[in-house]
């Protein structure tokens, strides 16, 4: 089993353990050792033939025990146990992703809003991932704190993009916007300006606790949107600290699919969101997908390779996974 394969169980089992507020430091742990695995890509079938899974980052004498059994077995039965105990047993369903296929990521951040590394750092990381595309969503102004893009500061951007792109020709930047969806469901950038961006990722990020039925409004009114591409992280939720909104999903999700908006499933460990519970009823209402890092530095970019597990168990087939489309198709996609 390679690395990627193998941080994908970790990662599971960390999202299960997540579940438990008694495992917490034990769910970090496992979702850490899987980052590890996914950003190192280790030769783990060498590595547990001379006994030194345990001197992979992250990896202590317990993980490296059900590491050792999914290199021999390809299987984990501590995992088997977690989704029987979370009622969440294998299905039948699931689908086959392959990583290997996947052409690149459109939701990022970089210095200009709250990421921790520069557009051609994080450029040559897409690069480095064999990323065909990258976008370049950075936080709109309404989030003072990290520094939010309004026209002008896009405009700026923009030339430097441009700088970036001359010397990173393999991956092509794509302009976007992680916009803040406002209390009332409306935008946090003017349509003019939103319609200039190659993508443009709808968030809710604030008051998220909105009784449902404004909750509900408010979704309904980012996913009808003319100019949105992708809700990014469609709850907010974070798995074992903070529950996500709550709206009526059907209809939200019903309407996305009807305007062609994708969903997002936020691969960052911390986010897992949307959950494969919940991208399951996405999936059976029509709706497209789209996997993201979330990246804020290059080495989170592993994030997707990891948290994949989370669409096969959705039983999410390829063709309805944008990074899974060539850069002339998502284009397409995207307009
Ligand atoms: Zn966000
Ligand atoms: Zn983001």
């Amino acid at each position: 089993m390679d690395a990627i394969a193998a941080s994908q169980v970790l990662s599971e089992i960390g999202y299960l353990l997540r579940q438990d507020p008694e495992e917490k430091f034990r769910a970090k742990a496992f979702s850490a050792a899987a980052w590890s695995l996914a950003v190192e890509r280790p030769d783990l079938e060498a590595l547990h033939g001379s006994n030194e899974l345990t001197t992979l980052e992250g990896v202590g004498a317990g993980i490296a025990k059900v590491l050792a059994e999914v290199v021999e077995t390809g299987h984990s039965r501590y995992l088997d146990r977690l989704r029987e105990q979370m009622k969440q047993p294998a299905r039948n369903d699931e689908s086959v992703l392959d990583f290997a296929q996947y052409k690149g990521d459109v939701h990022s951040h970089s210095t200009w809003s709250d990421g921790k590394a520069t557009m051609l750092e994080m450029a040559r990381g897409a690069e480095a991932m064999g990323y065909t595309y990258l976008g370049v969503t950075d936080h709109s102004p309404r989030i003072k704190v990290v520094n939010g893009l309004d026209a002008n500061r896009l405009l700026a951007q923009s030339l430097e993009m441009a700088e970036v792109q001359a010397q990173v020709p393999g991956v092509a930047l794509l302009q976007g916007i992680e916009v803040d969806i406002l209390e009332d469901g409306s935008l946090d950038l003017p349509d003019m300006v939103l319609e200039l961006l190659d993508v443009v990722i709808a968030s809710p990020h604030v008051k998220l606790r909105q009784e449902p039925a404004a909750m509900t409004e408010r979704m309904l009114r980012a996913v009808s949107h003319p100019h949105v591409d992708v809700i990014g992280h469609p709850t907010g939720r974070r798995p074992g600290s903070r529950e996500g909104a709550n709206y009526d999903f059907e209809a939200v999700f019903k309407e996305a699919a009807r305007h062609q908006v994708a969903l997002e499933i936020d691969c960052d460990p911390a986010r897992m969101d949307l959950s494969p519970e919940m991208a399951r009823v996405a999936l059976d209402l029509g709706c497209n997908f789209s996997m993201d890092a979330d990246a804020h530095a290059p080495a989170e970019f592993a994030y997707v390779p990891m948290g994949m597990w989370m669409a096969r168990r959705a039983g999410i087939p390829q063709d309805r996974i944008l990074n899974f489309l060539p850069l002339d198709e998502l284009t397409m996609a995207l307009e």
